[in-house]
């Protein structure tokens, strides 16, 4: 069991990283994968989270984007600033299901470490100077391969079909061109899922005019698995040498899905004490964490007006000012990717 020893070494990393810095501003960022929204309601049996819910800023959920994958964009902006990333929590959650007993182990590690991170902030005195944004990427839902996987090859003929990417709860599909109304027109009559021109997806989802987006995108309904055929089904590898167990969690779902939220925290001199804030979206935390550092945005998605009334100083933070922050080094701690 990874969990314990992992976070606790990424936490002395990131604390050298904010010691090592000389400015006034310091930041420190969790991006803890695949932590549902309610992963921590039983605070009284998490007394890491708790501390940190009582110290700062709680929201009720996060949306993330479509789909609600983590997203190469994080990664992107995290570049300037150290983050801590975390897997365990959706490893677990793909593996066992959102509602496991191994879910809730890692949730209790990951307290384990706030805890310590809570302590540690004391001994240093660092309660005025750090700021500490934690996060999810998304949540996780219950899926059944017994009863909820929509193959693919039973509906089309795969031969029309010149690529086929991902498979879940999105799928992307690039007929030949002379076969796209032919196969537009077949995955309109299948059950639980539905099938997009890409003029036809949803404005919600910001996601039509990405630069490779297919012709037909195929979304599957919530608990619900799209597949070419079983044998391509994602089987982990649960002890038995070739990869034969079966996934009881996914995410990537309509980001309007209940179990596709995640979790906001945030703690330190920027932030106001015991705050409850209603829902916010993902892309709203970049403008947080440049605001924490005092850089200048770059023009994004996020509303200010979802996460500006969190801030202690709500009146002067309504535009950051360019000045001289502190640039840590990046620490996005990729810890073998397995999904
Ligand atoms: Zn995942």
């Amino acid at each position: 069991m990874p969990s314990p020893g992992r976070s606790s070494s990424a936490f002395i990393i990131a604390f050298i990283l904010v010691s090592g810095c000389q400015c006034a501003d310091k930041l420190l960022v969790f991006l803890i994968d695949g932590f549902r929204y309610d992963y921590m309601d039983d605070l009284q049996n998490l007394p890491g989270f708790k501390e940190i819910v009582y110290n700062g800023v709680k929201v009720d959920y996060m949306t993330p984007d479509f789909p609600s994958l983590s997203y190469p964009n994080y990664y992107t902006l995290m570049t300037d600033m150290a983050a801590v990333y975390y897997e365990n929590i959706d490893v677990e959650g793909h593996h066992f299901g959102p509602g496991s007993e191994q879910v809730w182990t890692a949730v209790r590690s990951l307290d384990t470490a706030f805890q310590t991170l809570n302590r540690k902030i004391k001994e240093e005195a660092l309660e005025d100077k750090l700021n500490v944004i934690m996060f999810s990427d998304h949540g996780m839902t219950d899926i059944k391969w017994m009863d909820k996987i929509i193959e693919i090859e039973t509906y089309i003929k795969m031969s029309d079909i010149i690529k086929l990417m991902d498979r879940g709860p999105v799928v992307s599909l690039w007929p030949k061109p002379a076969k796209l109304e032919e196969i537009y027109t077949a995955l309109q009559a299948v059950q639980n899922m539905k099938v997009y021109l890409t003029e036809e997806i949803p404005g919600r989802y910001h996601y039509r005019r990405g630069k490779f987006v297919s012709p037909l995108t195929l979304v599957a309904d919530p608990g619900w698995f799209i597949v070419e055929n079983k044998a391509k089904l994602p089987y982990w590898k649960n002890g038995t040498g070739e990869p034969q167990g079966w996934q009881h969690g996914w995410h990537g779902y309509d980001n309007e899905f209940l179990d596709m939220r995640g979790f906001f925290l945030a703690q330190g001199p920027a932030f106001k004490k015991n705050f409850r804030a209603g829902p916010i979206r993902s892309v709203d935390v970049y403008n947080l964490m440049c605001n924490t550092l005092a850089v200048q945005p770059l023009p994004n998605n996020g509303s200010w007006s979802r996460v500006e009334f969190m801030l202690r100083n709500s009146a002067d933070a309504v535009q950051p000012m360019l000045l001289y922050s502190c640039v840590l080094a990046v620490l996005v701690m990729l810890l073998s990717a397995q999904i």
